[in-house]
C-alpha cells in the first residue's frame, strides 16, 4: 500500500500540490479535502451567456522568473498551451498604468522624463527620490511597514502615492500595516545587501540554490521569453487552470472530496489603454482601483450586447482593508450599494456613464492574506513548532510566503518534494 498524503484546500495551492505529488515516479495516495462545493478557491471565472469571461480572482499571471516558468511548464503539461492568451510587453496593457488623483488620471512614470523633471502627480523630479535612496543608510530593524520603508528610502511622495496605491492594487491592503519584508522581499533584500534599493536591484546578487544550473527556459516559458510576454491568461478564464488540474489528478487516483472541511487535526502515531489604474488611500479609501480587463484579454469580451458596439469589461476593486469602515459588515452589505459605488467610480474616473449590459457583484471576503509587520517572525515560530512537535504537516498557500499564483504553485511543489523525500518505501 502506498502511503497517503492529505491535501487540505482545493485552491490553486492544493491542486498544484496534488499534481506534483502524483507526478512522482512512485506517487503516494492523495486525498484532497475541500470545504466548499467546488475546486479552484479564488480562481473564479464567470462565463456569461454572451461568452464574456469575468474574473473574480486572479486575471493574469506573470511568466517571469523560475516560479513563472514552472507554472507555464505545468500549464503545458495540462494541455492548456493552445488556450494561452498572452499580453506582450509592448502592449498598452503592459506599458501603461495610471494613478487617479485630484480628479484626473495620471500615467505612472516610465522612461527618463519623470526622472529629470517633475511630472504630475509627483511634485518633484524622481531624481530626488533616487538620490535619497542612494544616500540613505541601510535600515537596521528586522521588519518595517511598506509605507515606512518607501518613505525612509524614497521620500513621502513615493510612499504616499506609488507604494500606497501599489499595496491596494496587489494586496487590497494598507501600506502602513503591510510588512515590506514579507510583501516585497526583493526590495527588502536589495537594501540589506547593497545599502540601496536601486543598487541592489541593478547589481547582480547571490543565486538561489538550484537556480545556477537552470539553463534558458524551454517550452512555453521559452516562448514567453522570446515573445516578451508580460502576463498571460487562459481562453476559458483562470478557473480553467483549476478544472484542468482536477482533470489531471482525478484519473491518476486522487480522491477529491468537496464539502469536506478540515475541522481538527489529530496526531496519528505511526505517519483600457492600459492595465488599469490604482487609487491612493488619501484620494478615496474605499476604492482600490479599476482593472481594464478588456485591454489585456479582449478574447474574454464575448458577443457585444449591442451588435456592432464593442464590449468593455472592467473590474472595480472596492474595500480591501478599508471595507468595514467604508461599507460595514461584508456579510451584510447590499450588492446594490457596491454596484452604485463601482458605477460612480467608472463614471467619475473614466467618463463612462450609462447602464452596463451586465454587472456582477462579488464580495471576496478576506481574500488576500495581509502580511502585516512581524509576519516573518510568526512564520518562523510556526515552523519551529512543527519541527519540535515532529508534525507530519506542510504549510502551503497564499497565507505564508507569497500570494501570487506562481508563489502558491512553487510552494506546493517544494512541499510535495519534501513530502516525497520523507515517505517510507511502499
Ligand atoms: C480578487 C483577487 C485577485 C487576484 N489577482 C491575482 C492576479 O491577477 N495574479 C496573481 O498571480 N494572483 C492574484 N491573486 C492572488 C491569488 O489568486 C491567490 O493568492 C491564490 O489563488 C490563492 O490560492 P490558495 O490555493 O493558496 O488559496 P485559496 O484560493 O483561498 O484556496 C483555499 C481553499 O481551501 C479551502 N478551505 C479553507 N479552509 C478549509 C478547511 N478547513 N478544510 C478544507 N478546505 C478548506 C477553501 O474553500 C478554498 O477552496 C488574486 C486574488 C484575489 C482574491
Amino acid at each position: 500500500m502506498p502511503p497517503t498524503v492529505a491535501v487540505v484546500g482545493g485552491g490553486i495551492s492544493g491542486l498544484a500540490a496534488c499534481y506534483h505529488l502524483l507526478r512522482a515516479p512512485r506517487p503516494p495516495k492523495v486525498v484532497l479535502l475541500e470545504a466548499s462545493g467546488r475546486f479552484g478557491g479564488w480562481l473564479q471565472s464567470t462565463r456569461t451567456p454572451e461568452g464574456a469571461v469575468f474574473e473574480h480572482g486572479p486575471r493574469g499571471v506573470r511568466p517571469a522568473g523560475p516560479a513563472g516558468a514552472e507554472t507555464l511548464r505545468m500549464v503545458s503539461e495540462l494541455g492548456l498551451a493552445g488556450d494561452i492568451l498572452a499580453v506582450p510587453r509592448d502592449h498598452p496593457a503592459a506599458r501603461n498604468r495610471f494613478l487617479y488623483l485630484g480628479g484626473a488620471l495620471h500615467p505612472l512614470p516610465s522612461g527618463l522624463r519623470p526622472v529629470l523633471r517633475a511630472v504630475p502627480p509627483f511634485p518633484r523630479a524622481l531624481l530626488w527620490s533616487a538620490l535619497r535612496d542612494l544616500l540613505t543608510p541601510r535600515g537596521t530593524g528586522p521588519d518595517e511597514s511598506a509605507h515606512a520603508f518607501a518613505r525612509r528610502r524614497f521620500g513621502p511622495e513615493v510612499a504616499e502615492l506609488a507604494v500606497d496605491s501599489l499595496c491596494r492594487g496587489v494586496f487590497a491592503g494598507d501600506s502602513r500595516a503591510l510588512s515590506v519584508r514579507s510583501c516585497f522581499p526583493a526590495l527588502f533584500q536589495a537594501e540589506r545587501q547593497r545599502g540601496s534599493v536601486l543598487l541592489g536591484l541593478a547589481l547582480p546578487h547571490g543565486v538561489a540554490a538550484g537556480d545556477s544550473e537552470a539553463g534558458p527556459p524551454a517550452g512555453l516559458a521559452g516562448r514567453a521569453r522570446a515573445e516578451r510576454w508580460s502576463q498571460w491568461s487562459l481562453r476559458g478564464g483562470m478557473e480553467s487552470l483549476a478544472r484542468a488540474l482536477v482533470a489531471f489528478v482525478s484519473p491518476r487516483g486522487a480522491e477529491l472530496r468537496c464539502h469536506s472541511p478540515l475541522t481538527h487535526l489529530g496526531r496519528h502515531r505511526g505517519r483600457w489603454q492600459g492595465f488599469g489604474h490604482l487609487v491612493p488611500s488619501s484620494e478615496d479609501p474605499a476604492l482600490l482601483g479599476v482593472v481594464y480587463d478588456s485591454v489585456a484579454f479582449p478574447e474574454h469580451d464575448g458577443t457585444p450586447a449591442t451588435p456592432g458596439t464593442p464590449s468593455l469589461r472592467l473590474t472595480v476593486m472596492l474595500g480591501g482593508a478599508w471595507f468595514r469602515q467604508s461599507f460595514g459588515d461584508p456579510a451584510l452589505v447590499a450588492p446594490e450599494l457596491l454596484l452604485r459605488r463601482a458605477r460612480a467610480a467608472v463614471s467619475d474616473h473614466l467618463g463612462l456613464a450609462g447602464t452596463p449590459a451586465r454587472a456582477i457583484v462579488r464580495v471576496q471576503q478576506d481574500c488576500i492574506p495581509q502580511y502585516t509587520l512581524g509576519h516573518w517572525e510568526r512564520l518562523e515560530r510556526i515552523q519551529r513548532f512543527l519541527k519540535e512537535q515532529e508534525l507530519p504537516l506542510s504549510l502551503i498557500g497564499a497565507s505564508y510566503s507569497g500570494v501570487s499564483v506562481n508563489d502558491c504553485i512553487a510552494s506546493a511543489k517544494a512541499a510535495a518534494a519534501r513530502i516525497l523525500g520523507s515517505l517510507p518505501e511502499p
